[in-house]
């Protein structure tokens, strides 16, 4: 009810673009212009650079652009698939903001992709994990398919900023996973990770902890240091990716499965927001790039 009070029209929705990503002024939006001076048209959504005399639209250089979609569409789509606690399917979009499925699920793509986390450092105490994700639940009775079905998602969530991050990774091998380490985790931080033996070279770069769950040990403290030596947050993360892939979309293909882990990923990096606008408005300002339809497929 507050978001169609908001949104009451599509030009409430530009002018909330406006207002958001222009910060309540376009200017032409091309390359080599940036010309201050723009007229705009009756119809509210257009305008035409007074010096280049190319025309644009608001939607230029958002997610929004070449799409057809009503903004009020995209705005009711963004809401629900930011505050849906555990997603939301294609199926059930195309029913709620009545658009065709296939148009649904072009938009969560989209949407998916706009989401990437920025690329941020983690440093202090980070856990990091690998799960194993997805398969074919028809395919669970013939065992080896359903193994080659599966991805190896490896995470990493730091416990102080309670921010995560995680990854499609060809396999759970060392050669794999530590690269993911080095190139998002600042040199000298504390890891926690399980026993696993690929994460033994950690040490060599960072304060390592091993918590041994094959010895039944979940929690120990660090007494030098009195920090919780623990993957419990690691594995908060991976049940929230568990619920929202198995509970909302059923099965979801190797190709795809990292753009639902980016949803994933920001669904859980702005649950602290206080308010549902809060978060709607970040994904707003989120200055995304495009995927077109044609590189979505492909
Ligand atoms: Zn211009």
């Amino acid at each position: 009810m507050d978001l169609l009070e908001a949104f009451p029209s599509e030009q409430a929705c530009v002018q909330y673009l406006i207002n958001v990503r222009h910060n309540g002024k376009m200017n032409c939006p091309h390359q080599d212009c940036k010309c201050e001076k723009v007229y705009t048209f009756k119809d509210g959504k257009t305008f035409k650079c007074a010096e280049c005399k190319k025309r644009f639209s608001v939607r230029v250089g958002s997610i929004f652009q070449d799409s057809n979609i009503p903004l009020k569409k995209w705005f009711m789509a963004i809401y629900l698939i930011t505050n849906h606690k555990k997603g939301i399917s294609s199926v059930q979009l195309s029913k709620d903001i009545g658009v065709t499925q296939k148009s649904a699920w072009f938009m969560l793509h989209r949407l998916c992709h706009a989401n990437k986390t920025k690329s941020f450092e983690f440093q202090s105490t980070v856990e990091a994990d690998e799960v194993y994700i997805g398969g074919s639940e028809s395919n669970k009775h013939t065992k080896d398919k359903f193994k080659s079905e599966k991805a190896v998602v490896f995470g990493l969530v730091n416990r102080e900023t309670k921010q995560a991050k995680s990854f499609v990774v060809e396999s759970a091998n060392k050669e794999c996973l530590l690269p993911k380490v080095g190139c998002n985790v600042k040199a000298g931080s504390n890891i926690i990770t399980d026993s696993y033996h690929a994460y033994n070279n950690l040490k060599n770069n960072y304060k390592h902890d091993i918590i041994k769950h094959s010895a039944g040990e979940y929690v120990r403290i660090d007494a030098r240091t009195s920090v919780k030596i623990h993957t419990n947050t690691i594995e908060g993360y991976w049940g929230l990716v568990k619920r929202t892939i198995n509970g909302t979309y059923h099965w979801v293909s190797k190709k795809h499965l990292q753009k639902y882990l980016i949803e994933c990923d920001f669904r859980y990096n702005t649950k602290e927001f206080e308010t549902e606008s809060a978060r709607f408005d970040c994904f707003l300002q989120n200055k995304a790039s495009k995927l077109s339809y044609k590189k979505l497929i492909a």
